[in-house]
């Protein structure tokens, strides 16, 4: 039997939500309509630094102003709560010993941007250069323990292909060690990264599509090799399109004119600026190129 159709929305409260997000959340909410399904909403505010209260707020208020339902979340709780990251940590340690447990990961002293930007999902233009490997087991880290704690990152095995059908994109192909290398689950500073918080949310809110942004296909496919490793079922995924402005730029949270409050300002309403989007016929999977309102 069909397992019953869970989607989710999962912002991040580091900014105001933008008409991108509005168009990815508006796919996720069609498509669990159209299965009969529900919407679960997760506060992804994982990364200490750069989430704020107020942007949880907003975040709430600027989708349900757009339309967005959901029937789990941070506000109306549900059998999966706590619905916001920063309260699943202990959750998500458990995760992570079982990793280290089963050798999954090592330890890595490097201090790079990489590690830094662990917590946060790489979109379009911020992917990570391919890990050298420099603190893999067979180098020489010993040497290294004790100068501070290290971070954690996922051996993956080179050249090994990852292949899934992406319900939008088609099928898709990746190679470890050449399109991405081992990456950080866990922080030095003892936080988790967005790959391995966002499986184990996944996994355990049952959620049975992902639908997010076509920059994330990359992360789809460590996340694949993580869901393998924990034992936990991968879910769907659908990855839709970017909205871009008329440069061909992705919009961006830092970039305020695009932002839903923004629009709402300007007393535009939400059907109007669905109108406007790009049409229906985009998606891979049902015959030519690109994603969208299926
Ligand atoms: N919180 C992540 C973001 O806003 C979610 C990405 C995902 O769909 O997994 O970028």
């Amino acid at each position: 039997m069909a397992l019953p159709y869970r989607g989710r929305l999962a912002p991040s409260p580091t900014g105001y939500l933008h008409e991108g997000h509005a168009r990815t959340f508006w796919t996720a909410q069609e498509r669990a309509e159209a299965a009969g399904g529900i919407l679960v909403l997760r506060n992804e505010d994982l990364d200490p630094s750069r989430s704020r209260g107020p942007f949880v707020e907003a975040m709430l208020e600027d989708l349900r102003w757009f339309g967005l339902r959901w029937q789990e979340g941070p506000d109306c709780g549900g059998p999966h709560a706590p619905y916001s990251q920063s309260q699943r940590r202990d959750f998500y340690r458990a995760g992570f010993a079982r990793l280290r447990r089963e050798g999954r990961v090592y330890p890595c002293f490097c201090s790079r941007q990489d590690v830094l930007r662990a917590l946060q999902a790489p979109h379009a233009g911020e992917e990570e250069p391919v890990y050298p490997g420099s603190c893999r087991p067979s180098a020489r880290q010993a040497e290294q323990a004790g100068a501070r704690p290290p971070s954690w990152r996922f051996l993956v095995t080179d050249g090994e292909v990852i292949e899934f059908e992406d319900g939008c994109r088609g099928p898709q192909r990746f190679v470890a060690g050449r399109d991405f290398g081992d990456f950080v689950v866990w922080r030095h500073d003892d936080v988790p990264s967005y790959q391995l918080a966002v499986v184990l949310d996944d996994a355990a809110m049952r959620i049975s599509e992902v639908v997010r942004g076509e920059d994330l296909l990359l992360s789809t496919a460590r996340q694949l090799l993580l869901y393998r490793a924990l034992g936990l079922d991968a879910p769907a995924f659908y990855h839709c399109l970017l909205l871009t402005d008329q440069a061909g730029r992705r919009l961006a949270k830092r970039e305020d004119a695009w932002s839903l409050r923004a629009l709402r300002g300007q007393g535009l309403a939400p059907e109007r600026i669905r109108r406007q989007w790009p049409g229906n016929a985009d998606c891979a999977a049902h015959g030519s190129s690109r994603c969208s309102d299926a």
